[in-house]
């Protein structure tokens, strides 16, 4: 099935004689540059068995691959408190908070070791960091979480990410990877999540228990009949946790990302996918990245300040430069940084929206000053 527009009234283009993964339309992965990897607990830990060192050597190769293609790549692990179950000889998974948190931190060595050791025999440094929810809701956090990745990428670092389930408590928890691996993805603005689990990927009903159930090779993300597939009563595909991957799906398309669901057992499936095989299911996005973007700064932003800026300025934003601290002549209202402001002219006119770096108060010390000035004039030098 694919739920492209050409299709049928939800926009479906049935395609059952096709067996998963044999497409032949293309891939979503054939063109991303920033990629997002969301590997699951199952296939981490070989279903609860242990680290599945074999697949996470395989998942290293093919992101060492991925990388040789000049892809950037970001890994969202799950597996945590799987692998700290078995560690600390607990028969099943423990149902007390403080328990799952003990076993998370337990395990996350595991993880850590393994995927240093597996990324190390093809010369990649790891980096580990772990997010809340709360880190990614905190502007400051976000642009500091944000920063801090960008530049692990610039240095040529597969950061591994996973949520740091020791401090969080149900209200500050975003509570699955999916929704992490969509988080991060808007985070770092990558142009597509792909999450790789145990199941092929989605299909119209649960494939076990309905002979009828179609595979869904392609659909717009966020649709609808979508979340009916995977939560509605009929079907238990959501017992795989499927309406979280939808759900993460919707979430990436946000900032304009694509999503892939494919299976990470699939033979070399990140590798395929990146040359344009269209394995697994395909979710795509309604929107462009840039449009996605300029859209959430259009509609979702209040704009608490405005800077003021001379017409040198002006014609370097309408180049598509960066706004230099030596164009500003002005700064109104009171800002922090990660808020939304306008630019305007020396006449008023509004001609640019972004978000600021420094608060308000830094920007008025800042004001005309020189690049190499602003350190000395506030103490510290971000971008
Ligand atoms: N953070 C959890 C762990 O590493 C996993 C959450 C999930 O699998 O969605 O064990």
């Amino acid at each position: 099935i694919d739920f492209r527009n050409e299709g049928a009234s939800c926009g479906i283009l049935r395609d059952s004689s096709q067996s998963p993964g044999s497409s032949v339309m293309s891939s979503l992965l054939q063109n991303a540059h920033r990629i997002v990897v969301k590997v699951g607990s199952a296939l981490v830990t070989n279903d609860g068995r242990g680290l599945d060192e074999s697949a996470i050597e395989r998942w290293a190769a093919q992101i060492a691959e991925l990388r040789r293609m000049g892809r950037e790549v970001i890994l969202v692990s799950s597996g945590a408190v799987a692998e700290g179950v078995l560690r600390l000889g607990w028969e099943k998974r423990p149902k007390r908070v403080y328990e799952k948190q003990a076993a998370a931190a337990v395990g996350q060595m595991g993880l850590v070791q393994a995927y240093e050791t597996h990324f190390r025999a093809y010369g990649i440094r790891t980096a580990l960091v772990l997010l809340t929810h709360a880190n990614l809701v905190d502007r400051e956090q976000y642009l500091n979480a944000r920063m801090t990745l960008n530049e692990l990428l610039r240095l040529g670092i597969v950061p591994v990410i996973n949520e740091n389930d020791t401090v969080v408590t149900s209200e500050i928890k975003v509570g699955d990877n999916d929704t992490l691996g969509a988080l991060v993805t808007n985070l770092v603005e990558a142009d597509c999540l792909v999450i790789l689990t145990d199941q092929k990927g989605l299909y119209t009903a649960d494939p076990r228990r309905d002979p009828s159930a179609d595979f869904v090779s392609s659909a717009e993300a966020g649709r609808p009949e979508l979340e009916a597939m995977a939560g509605g009563a009929a079907s238990s595909i959501s017992t795989g946790g499927m309406i979280t991957k939808i759900l993460a799906a919707k979430r990436a398309a946000r900032s304009g990302a694509n999503t892939i669901i494919a299976s990470g057992r699939e033979e070399n499936v990140l590798v395929r996918l990146a040359q344009g095989e269209a394995v697994g299911t395909h979710l795509y996005a309604a929107s462009s990245k840039l449009h996605a973007r300029k859209q959430w700064l259009a509609d979702h932003l209040r704009m608490v300040g405005t800077i003021t800026i001379d017409a040198g300025a002006v014609s370097a934003l309408r180049n598509g430069k960066s706004l230099l601290p030596v164009g500003v002549v002005g700064v109104e209202g009171d800002f922090v940084r990660g808020d939304a402001v306008g630019c305007v002219t020396e006449d008023g006119v509004e001609v640019a929206r972004g978000l600021v770096n420094y608060s308000s108060d830094e920007a008025r010390r800042l004001c005309r000053a020189h690049t190499e000035e602003i350190e000395e004039r506030i103490g510290h030098l971000d971008r």
